[in-house]
Order: structure tokens, then C-alpha cells, then sequence
């Protein structure tokens, strides 16, 4: 795993926590001590620039593997190597039932983009009512494996755009994963929209929420799948399936 791919997989708060460095997690960053003056670095948690990090007082930055050469006393790969292992092995899911309860209500965006009502009302799908976080747009209710809520995700009504609150981490999750039979066909897409119009047609479908690649835990929760079909992911679709290769024992395919 060269050391673009090594950044995207480790998960930061479970590299920190094996760095013995207490993080605080606020939205998309984690707050820790900085190593050279001890006040507050941050580190990106996911997306673009994950497991960069910057101290604004001694302007120093880097990356999580040059922080474990630091604090471990190690050289390049043997520090990517060591946060590989706990990365992979140590990955803290947050398990908290979300207290939010949006009332979801059936709209005309739904019916243009040919979802289900009956499939939405049982997925919790609608545009929420009253004064929200997400005014103007489709709610996703997500449920982690357990089924228990942990978040919503949206689309912006007026264009389209995926809305992903801060306080919501989609890499640790896969959206629908909770009402799968593994051992019948699964197509993965990253399009929302597109999981539940196949859920609608009587297509077993997950999604990873619009992400262009999958997270080692997503990877981890692909793994009772038997056959997967994956379809959608466009230009990242070669680093999706190296990934798969390395990853996922079953049967995939690209659809
Ligand atoms: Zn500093």
C-alpha cells in the first residue's frame, strides 16, 4: 500500500489513541496536543486532506505517518506499517443512538426522482418538517448494523447536492446495510438517490454516501457479502476494485 492509500485507510482517531495522544473529536477535525508545544493541533478526520495535521503556534504540519516517526522513534514504513496494523485492528465505531428525531414527510422531488413511498416510509426518507438542520432538503435516516439510528445524510432539493452533517462520519458506515440478506445478490452505489430507487424495484442496495471510495470499516462490513455488484463509481471505479481485490473474499463484480 503505497502512502496516498495508507492515508485514506488509517483510521486517525484509533493512529492517536495507538501514538498513546488523546484526541477530541469535533466534527471533521480532532483536536490533540501538539508534540513540540503542547497546545492544540488538529488533524482532519475524513475526507480530503484525512490525516493531515497542523499546529497553528509552532507551524509545524505533516501527516499521521510522519507524527508516528515522531513519537515512535521510527523510520517511514516501519511507522506507515505500525499504523496499518492499528488502524485496521483498532477501529472505534461510534455506537451512540442519535437523539434527533426529524418528522419526514413525502414531497414532489420524491416522486420526480421515482422513489418508492412505501420503501421510504420504512427507510425513513422524506423532507423534514418544522425547523431543522437541513431545511430545503430529502433526508436519509441512517441506521448502523444494529439498526440502531445514527444519523441522517441529505440532498439538496434545489440542486441535488449530498449534504453530510459534521457531526455524522459516513466512512464508518453503509447506508441500508442493516436490512441485507448477504447471501443474495448486493449492489453497492455511491448515489443515494440510485440505492433507493433500486431498493424500490426489489434490488437489494447499500451506498456509501456519495464517497468516492470505501473506508477499511466499509470494506469490513462488505465482508458476509457473497455477491456484491458494485455500479456507479465513475473514474474511481479502478481504485475501488483494487481495493475489493485485497480486501473482499467473495464474488464482485462490476455492473
Ligand atoms: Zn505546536
Amino acid at each position: 500500500m503505497n502512502y496516498n492509500e495508507a492515508l485514506k485507510v488509517i483510521n486517525p482517531m484509533a493512529a492517536l489513541k495507538s501514538l498513546k495522544i488523546e484526541g477530541k473529536e469535533e466534527g471533521v477535525y480532532i483536536y490533540f496536543p501538539c508534540p513540540e508545544c503542547n497546545e492544540d493541533a488538529v488533524i482532519k478526520a475524513y475526507g480530503e486532506k484525512k490525516n493531515l495535521w497542523l499546529c497553528t503556534r509552532c507551524k509545524v504540519c505533516g501527516h499521521i505517518i510522519t507524527l508516528a516517526m515522531k513519537m515512535e522513534a521510527l523510520k517511514f514504513e516501519e511507522a506507515k506499517q505500525f499504523l496499518l496494523k492499528k488502524a485496521i485492528s483498532s477501529i472505534n465505531e461510534i455506537d451512540e443512538e442519535l437523539n434527533i428525531n426529524y418528522e419526514l414527510e413525502w414531497c414532489e422531488f420524491m416522486q420526480y426522482e421515482n422513489l418508492d413511498r412505501e420503501i421510504c416510509e420504512k427507510l425513513g426518507i422524506g423532507k423534514p418538517k418544522g425547523k431543522t438542520n437541513m431545511p430545503g432538503h430529502l433526508a436519509f435516516t441512517v441506521l448502523n448494523e444494529n439498526r440502531k439510528k445514527v444519523g441522517y445524510v441529505g440532498i439538496k432539493i434545489a440542486n441535488g447536492k449530498p449534504y453530510i452533517p459534521k457531526s455524522f462520519h459516513p466512512e464508518f458506515y453503509l447506508y441500508n446495510l442493516c436490512y441485507i440478506d448477504p447471501d443474495d445478490e448486493v449492489v453497492l452505489t455511491p448515489d443515494m438517490l440510485d440505492c433507493v430507487r433500486l431498493l424500490s424495484q426489489r434490488t437489494q442496495a447499500i451506498s456509501n454516501f456519495w464517497l468516492p471510495s470505501l473506508s477499511i470499516k466499509q470494506l469490513e462490513l462488505l465482508q458476509p457479502i457473497t455477491y456484491l455488484s458494485v455500479k456507479g463509481f465513475g473514474e474511481n471505479t479502478s481504485e475501488i476494485a483494487v481495493k475489493l481485490a485485497r480486501f473482499h473474499g467473495s464474488y464482485y463484480r462490476f455492473i
